[in-house]
This record gives structure tokens, C-alpha cells and sequence, in this order.
């Protein structure tokens, strides 16, 4: 299987059935992400520990399979990381998406993430896969609600 089925796969895989998908009352972190260019929406919350690991990570929202997928993604591979190994992650995720090559610290490993990889033959749909992430860093920054565009 190459590349861009396994992309097509997991995209469809994770669009039926998002994990953590949901509300998560005791939060102490959340932030909305809106991509104007799609019309998704994405609501990324979290429990960090004060050791500043991730306890547990969901999502909410709305939007195309792909910023589905991605919010779905994103907080399956959070979980357990601390707070500096996600903005690792997320600094390496967009990197991946957008054949960035901005220096990432740290040794994070994108493992499944790294399908991800086919959205550069999509342009268009670059801002559906980062929005859970950029949502994420708002939220890991600010640590309350706030609102972000990735306009
Ligand atoms: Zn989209």
C-alpha cells in the first residue's frame, strides 16, 4: 500500500469514527478553531496535569473529513505527551504538511501522523489538516477560551 492510500484510508478511517470525540467538562485548557476557506470548525480541550503532561485530550466540531481526521489524530497522539512535546509535534505536523522546513527541537516522532504527508498534492486542504493543531496551540498558550482563525 503506498502512500496515498494509506492517506485515504486513515483520513476515512478516522472521519466514521473520530476518536475522543466530545465534551470534556473539567478541561483546564480549550480553544475554537475556525478555517473560513472550508467552514470547519473544531473545539480542541484538554486536562494538563500540573506537571504539565496531558492527561486526557477531546474534540468537537464540525468540517470536512480531513480536519476530522486530523482533530482525531491529534488527540490520540497527545495523550500522555507534555505540553512542550506537543508543540513539538505540532511544529513537525505542519512542517509535514506544508513541506516547511522550520527546525523542530526535541526527538517527537509523527508516526501515524505521517500520512499526512499526501495533503501537499492538496493545497486547498492544507488549512483543514492544521486547524486542530493551530486550535491546540492557541489552547496550550493561552490555557482558556479563546478563539482562532487560521485565516
Ligand atoms: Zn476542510
Amino acid at each position: 500500500m503506498d502512500l496515498r492510500e494509506l492517506y485515504q484510508e486513515v483520513i476515512l478511517d478516522h472521519n466514521k469514527s473520530p476518536r475522543n470525540f466530545g465534551e470534556l467538562p473539567e478541561a483546564t485548557c480549550k480553544a475554537d478553531g475556525y478555517n473560513p476557506l472550508c467552514g470547519d470548525r473544531v473545539t480542541v480541550q484538554l486536562i494538563v496535569d500540573a506537571n504539565s503532561v496531558i492527561e486526557q485530550v477531546k474534540f468537537q466540531g464540525s468540517g470536512c473529513a480531513i480536519s476530522t481526521a486530523s482533530a482525531s489524530l491529534l488527540t490520540e497522539a497527545l495523550h500522555g505527551k507534555t505540553v512542550v512535546q506537543a508543540q513539538e509535534l505540532a511544529t513537525r505536523f505542519k512542517n509535514l504538511v506544508t513541506e516547511a522546513n522550520e527546525p523542530v527541537s526535541g526527538s517527537e516522532e509523527l508516526g501515524k501522523l505521517e500520512v499526512f504527508a499526501g495533503v501537499c498534492e492538496f493545497p486547498s486542504r492544507v488549512k483543514c489538516a492544521t486547524l486542530a493543531w493551530h486550535t491546540l496551540l492557541s489552547a496550550l498558550e493561552e490555557g482558556n477560551e479563546n478563539i482562532v482563525s487560521t485565516e
